[in-house]
């Protein structure tokens, strides 16, 4: 059975090239993509910072749409995990919703001390056109508060243009402290301390004596978030969502960037090494190595333990960036299974082009892939697993096959070397589950 649509034919690949890739464009009309939306995407970046009020401008529906939407953790304020929303209706549809706005920022400034304030304009507010603008400019002058504009309606393109709304938000927000004298340490982008783990970096980092000035956006403040540019080195780990962010505080402040990632025994090694040596900090650097020898030598005999049971199995992989797919094609690799399909919602040309050389010739590699594509290509394919996020597991469950959760509900930490032993553990539990054996029509 053939699915796919025409249109659709230029971001699918198959036979493991992933050059000349169609990507970062809108999705196709029709094709029920499973990518999310601009405002979303800005929201998921911003929302970890535990001390911020979100205003979402819009009817109540965006609000809950992401409500709560990460599971950050927070070793601060709880703030972050409430919404709050102006519930645009019929009436401010006809009238404007900009006095409803006003008065909602007012009420947090003087009613629940709100220093830092963001407000989304969703696809309502963007098609009745409320000056956000100058509504936000007004609540910073008469209370004396940061209040910073996400002008983000779903319509208005794809969710890698949310991820820039919320670049260019937090830019505004450090901007005034530019002149802030540098200090020793790094920080870290891109990672949304789902689980915790942005600790587990955190403490690691530590250990060779790197201190972490700033997080991006997980468990951070106001507070935190201000001293931004006055770090030595900013370390991109979710470069989807935060490679432009990385790319104007260079050009803004000067500061460089690298690429790492924290997922998966190779990219840890190498992570730690590569930040130790873009500091030239040779006492990191060998600290680093003999910490990473100590972990790799703690985690073999439990490796070896889980191998047998995963050797020769075929993975399928569905998740929001090309980092994280990269990642995670690496440690399938570790763990000894092979990637026969993998997508992205956001990922890049040279993403792909780097996950045709990590997959098999015979994979098939997807760009803002639908469900029906999905499920055609797994069952070509005979994935024995799905790693994926919310909106893939009903699928998962639907065609019978194993699932892994690797979005950012999740409650256990993937990242460092304690990841690995948890992504292993679940990825054999769900794969090699008893229940599989009273299953009838899985794939
Ligand atoms: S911004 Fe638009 S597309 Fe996004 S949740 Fe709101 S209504 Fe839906």
């Amino acid at each position: 059975m053939n699915t796919i649509l025409e249109e659709r034919k230029s971001s699918i690949r198959q036979g493991g090239d992933g050059s000349g890739m169609g990507c970062e464009r809108g999705s196709v009309a029709g094709a029920v993509s499973q990518r999310a939306c601009v405002y979303c995407g800005a929201r998921v970046v911003l929302n970890p910072i535990t001390d911020a009020f979100h205003i979402v401008h819009g009817p109540i529906g965006c609000a809950s749409y992401t409500w709560d939407i990460r599971g950050s953790l927070t070793s601060g304020s709880e703030r972050y995990r409430n919404s709050y929303s102006t519930d645009l209706r019929e009436q401010d549809v006809i009238f404007g919703g900009a006095k409803k706005l006003s008065a909602a920022i007012d009420e947090l400034a003087e009613h629940r001390n709100a220093k830092l304030v963001f407000v989304y304009a969703t696809c309502i507010a963007g098609v009745i056109g409320d000056d956000v603008d100058a509504v936000c400019r007004e609540a910073e002058r008469k209370h004396d508060i940061r209040a910073i504009p996400v002008k983000a309606p779903g319509f208005s393109g794809t969710k890698s243009q949310g991820y820039r709304m919320a670049c260019d938000a937090l830019m505004r927000l450090i901007l005034p402290h530019k002149s802030d004298s540098e200090i020793r340490g790094v920080n870290i982008l891109g990672d949304f301390n789902l689980a915790g783990e942005m600790w587990i970096i955190k403490n690691y980092l530590e250990r060779l004596g790197i201190p972490v000035v700033s997080a991006v956006t997980g468990d951070a403040s106001y507070e935190t978030l201000i001293k931004m540019p006055m770090a030595q080195l900013n370390l991109v780990q979710c470069a989807g969502s935060v490679n432009y962010l990385a790319k104007l505080m260079e050009a803004e402040f000067g500061t460089p960037y690298i690429k790492v990632s924290f997922f998966g025994i190779e990219d840890i090694g190498s992570s730690l090494i590569r930040t130790a040596d873009a500091l030239g900090d040779a006492r990191a650097a060998r600290l680093a190595r003999e910490f990473i020898a100590e972990k790799e030598a703690e985690l073999a005999p439990f490796s070896a333990r889980y191998r047998p049971h995963l050797e020769g199995k075929r993975a399928a992989i569905f998740v929001g960036g090309g980092f994280k797919a990269i990642s995670l094609i690496r440690q399938f690799s570790a763990m000894g299974i092979e990637t026969v399909v993998v997508g992205t919602q956001t990922g890049q040309p040279e993403d792909y082009e780097l996950i045709g050389q990590l997959v098999g010739s015979d994979a098939v590699i997807l760009d803002d892939a639908n469900p029906s594509e999905l499920e055609q290509f797994m069952r070509e394919k005979g994935a024995d697993i799905l790693v994926g996020g919310v909106k893939e597991r009903p699928l998962a469950y639907k065609l019978g096959i194993a699932f892994c959760d690797h979005n950012h509900e999740r409650k256990h930490a993937l990242a460092g070397y304690e990841g690995i032993e948890n992504f292993t553990r679940e990825i054999h539990l769900s794969m090699n589950s008893p229940v599989r054996r009273y299953m009838e029509g899985g794939i």
